[in-house]
């Protein structure tokens, strides 16, 4: 089996003596399209920060497609986009702009990066705003901004946090459409979502993380057991 993503007994105590992960493991196979669910505070942002390498683990060992996180920190970071909750680009910069910058960010000049940005910028529904200020994006383009800036340079590995999260029905459809594409094209995707509809819709693999744990994982039908994923998921975060 070839991994994306290799997690041997993560353990993350913040600076505030929080303990948020308790030793976890998580093996995300290259390809798959991944589910971290959990309620509020369960651990999901920490775990992904971890493999951003935002957030520094307490102990534990992080593979990335068989890369040390630590020893080819660089390499690591080339094979990851990430797509955090908050929006956190310049208001005032214009769409194209952002995403060239980011390109820049990993080592492309303009004219490497033209052709993956015009294709995103279509993808995505982007185009027609590529002169207009962040700003004046609605909500759902700005989720769609965060995404095309996290594909820039190619990632092999998209991590989305709550890609959904504030985004209207229609609008959610089609993302996920622009997902499950991504994926079938060999994109390996995590996401980690509150809807449980989504999770089912889009994910092979989920796991459910509570209280710095994993509590359950495999495959949607191993761990829904032909339950529904919200009894499932209830039944466990009540414990
Ligand atoms: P989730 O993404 O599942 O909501 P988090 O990973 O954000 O969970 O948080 C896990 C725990 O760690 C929570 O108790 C949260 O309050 C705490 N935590 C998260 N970030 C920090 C931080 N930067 N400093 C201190 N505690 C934090």
């Amino acid at each position: 089996m070839k991994y994306a993503v290799q997690l041997e007994k993560i353990h993350k105590t913040y600076d505030s003596g929080t303990v948020a992960l308790k030793g976890i493991d998580l093996h995300i196979e290259q390809g798959d399209f991944f589910a971290l669910l959990g309620p509020n505070g369960a651990g999901k942002s920490t775990t992904i920060g971890i493999l951003a390498q935002l957030v520094r683990k307490t102990s534990g060992e992080v593979s990335i497609f068989d890369m040390n996180i630590e020893q080819q920190s660089l390499e690591v970071k080339a094979s990851i986009g990430l797509v955090p909750q908050e929006f956190n680009f310049n208001i005032f910069e214009k769409v194209e702009d952002i995403v060239y910058n980011q390109a820049g960010y990993y080592g492309l000049t303009r004219n490497e990066a033209k052709p993956e940005i015009d294709r995103l910028l279509l993808a995505l529904g982007l185009d027609g705003k590529r002169k207009s200020k962040s700003m004046e994006l609605s909500g759902g383009m700005k989720r769609r901004l965060m995404i095309a800036r996290a594909l820039v340079h190619k990632p092999r590995l998209l991590i989305l946090d709550e890609p959904t999260a504030g985004v209207d029905v229609e609008l959610r459809l089609e993302m996920w459409d622009f997902l499950k594409e991504l994926n079938q094209n060999g994109t390996t995707i995590i996401l980690t979502t509150h809807y449980l509809e989504e999770a089912e819709k889009l994910c092979r693999h989920i796991a459910i993380i509570d209280k710095g744990e994993i509590r359950k994982g495999g495959t949607m039908s191993e761990v829904l057991g032909g339950k529904s994923l919200e009894e499932v998921y209830l039944d466990i975060i009540k414990k």
